[in-house]
């Protein structure tokens, strides 16, 4: 089984460094994806009220027999529900669906500042019940940006654990990833591999090859030595194993720099500061 670090949250707690999406995972295919991701030594799933496959996450991991408490599982508010009311029935729920008693990590999804009257406070603040009650042990944000996390620095009790937020090589966030270390928020980088950009990138290629590693490994690997959460999405059994063969190799300071600097402020994701979708 690959040797998987963990990071060291704020609340003491702890959170596998690597694991296994499964965003745009049909619900059809997701037993099956993540039974392979399981199989494969991946302890951390992160998925989402918005996937629509929450409930086949928790059945894979009911089948695989692995007991609960070697699984970290996270998912996250859908935006129709950032009121208190809503937001208490939509945990509910996804308990209740996943078959689970409690989550690892329940994240706001979005911020959506231009909804609800921009406010995501009254959401964060429930979200601090479900935490204090023991059944999400830990709680954290997605897609916030500086002036987000501020105004719950500002108006909260509890620091988020950690912010997800699209980082890959054409989008390093540094700065936003600055202002989490200070406050020892941990960064979890989505789109990780910008959903297969990076795989014909020539600086990425050169690097691969010296190091004998796809590019998809090189780039998960570089999120790894930055101290960043990732958790690739594929429903390809290889790939599956693929992505996670990347804790036997180290990339070098120059490697490191020579990928951080493809940066090219390229989002593949929407902008939060605009992003305002509410699912059917
Ligand atoms: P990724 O960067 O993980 O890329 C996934 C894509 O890359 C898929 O098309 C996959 O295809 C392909 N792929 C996977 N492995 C390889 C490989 N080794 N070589 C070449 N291609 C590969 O993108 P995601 O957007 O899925 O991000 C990962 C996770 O982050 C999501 O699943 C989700 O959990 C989370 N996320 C969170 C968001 C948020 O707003 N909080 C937004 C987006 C993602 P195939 O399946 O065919 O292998």
């Amino acid at each position: 089984m690959p040797d998987v670090p963990s990071v060291l949250l704020n609340n003491g707690n702890s959170i596998p460094q690597f694991g296994f999406g499964v965003f745009l995972v049909k619900p059809e295919e997701t037993v099956e994806a993540t039974t392979h991701a399981l199989d494969a030594g991946y302890r951390h799933i992160d998925t989402a009220q918005m996937y629509g496959n929450e409930a086949e996450v928790g059945e894979a991991i009911a089948k695989s027999g692995i007991d609960r408490s070697e699984v970290f599982v996270t998912s996250k508010l859908n935006n129709g529900f950032h009121r208190p009311d809503d937001a208490r029935a939509a945990f509910d729920l996804s308990l209740e669906v996943m078959n689970l008693d409690y989550l690892d990590l329940f994240l706001i999804h979005w911020p959506l500042p231009t909804r609800y009257d921009g406010d995501f406070v009254s959401t964060w603040q429930t979200l601090e019940e479900f935490y204090r009650e023991g059944r999400a042990r830990n709680i954290g944000v997605s897609n916030f940006q500086i002036n987000h996390l501020n105004r719950l620095a500002g108006e909260c009790d509890i620091t988020p654990a950690v912010n997800q937020i699209e980082v890959h090589p054409y989008l390093v966030q540094d700065e936003l990833r600055s202002y989490c270390a200070e406050r020892q928020i941990a960064v979890e980088a989505w789109s990780p591999i910008a959903r297969g950009k990076i795989t014909d990138d020539p600086t990425i290629s050169e690097i691969a090859g010296r190091h004998n590693k796809t590019n998809a490994q090189v780039v998960l690997r570089w999120h790894i030595q930055r101290g960043d959460i990732v958790f690739p999405k594929s429903t390809k059994p290889e790939r599956i194993k693929e992505n996670i063969d990347i804790f036997d190799f180290e990339l070098g300071p120059e490697d490191v720099e020579a990928i951080s600097n493809l940066d090219r402020g390229e989002r593949t994701g929407p902008d939060p500061d605009t992003f305002d979708l509410i699912p059917d």
